[in-house]
């Protein structure tokens, strides 16, 4: 069912969602971005339709709804464990389609992997979906690559706003009468999506071991700086690690957390006796790019990478994801030059 809303009648309905939800979606932050006057669109809880950024692509994903940054799991005394208590609010996070791709992958790492991680689940039982329509491609997407541009089904309703008016395809019944009451027009809605990109990736179908001697990461040696932005801006990283934070009035009571890593920083292959697995930035890279377009794909049968780009939007120093991808193709067909 389509519905055509002005921006009051929208936030009418937003004010009506919110009364038993928390709604998460993409806001422009003005002047809180890497430079004085640069602004940034990351996520956070909103209440009216103009918070909702629909215009510019966001810098850093949707994750930490799912997967925070960093959550207290469960509290221990010398003598037991309480598990730490959460949310139970249903949420409604507005997505893009290669952002509910993402959520595909989230899902398959936290749930399918040989067993479902409880943390992941009652979080995850308690998310649902808007579709942020897309009316054209952003710098740096190649979702259409990566077969990701386009969502029919997982999302309550999508939204799109078009010469002023917010175009709702309302897939939940349960949900539609809530915008017929608001509608200035009922009228057949498709969320908008692209069918192309201005940049393109070719995913080599076999990757030979070969791959992991070949020259091309020594580049990254010299160029990444293992800041680790890349994958706290990607939708599909997961890693983390584990803390134990003792109270300093107690050393044996206190919390364990699960925070967010990076594969990219240092120590984070570290192992005892003074081992690390990957020392050089290029060996990282490899590993990351491998991770998200061959050993992903050998258990799941499906890439990791959703190609939204956020990597090469956020990397300090300019190198792009989608470029290494296609170096990896072009190395697996023998006519790259990776001196
Ligand atoms: S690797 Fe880069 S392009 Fe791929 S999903 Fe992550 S941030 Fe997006
Ligand atoms: S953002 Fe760029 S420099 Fe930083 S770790 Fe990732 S690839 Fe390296």
């Amino acid at each position: 069912m389509g519905y055509l809303l002005n921006r009051d009648g929208f936030t009418r309905v937003l004010q009506k969602l919110a009364e038993n939800r928390r709604l998460y979606a993409p806001v422009n932050k003005i002047g809180e971005g890497r430079y004085t006057d640069v602004d940034v669109v990351r996520y956070d809880f909103i209440t009216e339709a103009a918070e909702i950024e629909l215009e510019k692509k966001s810098d850093y994903a949707f994750k930490e709804i799912l997967t925070p940054l960093s959550e207290t799991l469960f509290f221990f005394t010398e003598n037991e464990v309480k598990e730490a208590d959460y949310d139970q609010r249903e949420v409604i996070v507005f997505l893009r389609s290669c952002d509910m791709h993402a959520v595909k992958r989230l899902d398959a790492i936290y749930l399918e992997n040989k067993f479902a991680d409880p943390f992941y689940k009652r979080i995850r039982d308690r998310v649902r979906f808007a579709l942020i329509g897309c009316g054209h491609s952003y710098e740096d997407c190649f979702c259409a690559s990566m077969g990701t541009n386009r969502t029919t089904e997982g999302y309550l309703f999508s939204v799109d706003l078009i010469d002023g008016l917010y175009h709702l395809d309302v897939k939940d019944p349960d949900l539609a009468p809530l915008f017929a009451a608001e509608a200035e027009k009922e009228q057949d809605v498709e969320a908008r999506y692209v069918t192309e990109n201005e940049v393109k990736v070719t995913i080599p179908a076999d990757v030979p071991n070969s791959i992991y001697k070949d020259g091309l990461w020594e580049e990254y040696t010299a160029r990444c700086i293992n800041c680790g932005r890349c994958n706290f801006a990607c939708p599909t990283c997961t890693c983390y690690t584990m803390q134990d934070v003792f109270y300093t009035d107690n050393g044996k009571v206190g919390e364990r957390r699960r925070v967010g890593a990076s594969c990219m920083v240092d120590g984070y292959t570290n192992v005892a006796g003074g081992g690390q697995y990957r020392r050089t930035n290029g060996e990282r890279m490899r590993f990351k790019v491998l991770h998200k377009i061959v050993d992903f794909r050998k258990r799941f049968g499906y890439d990791m990478c959703v190609g939204c780009g956020r990597c090469d939007m956020i990397c300090p120093e300019y190198i792009s994801f989608a470029n290494i991808i296609n170096k990896v193709n072009q190395a697996v067909e023998g006519g790259a030059d990776n001196a």
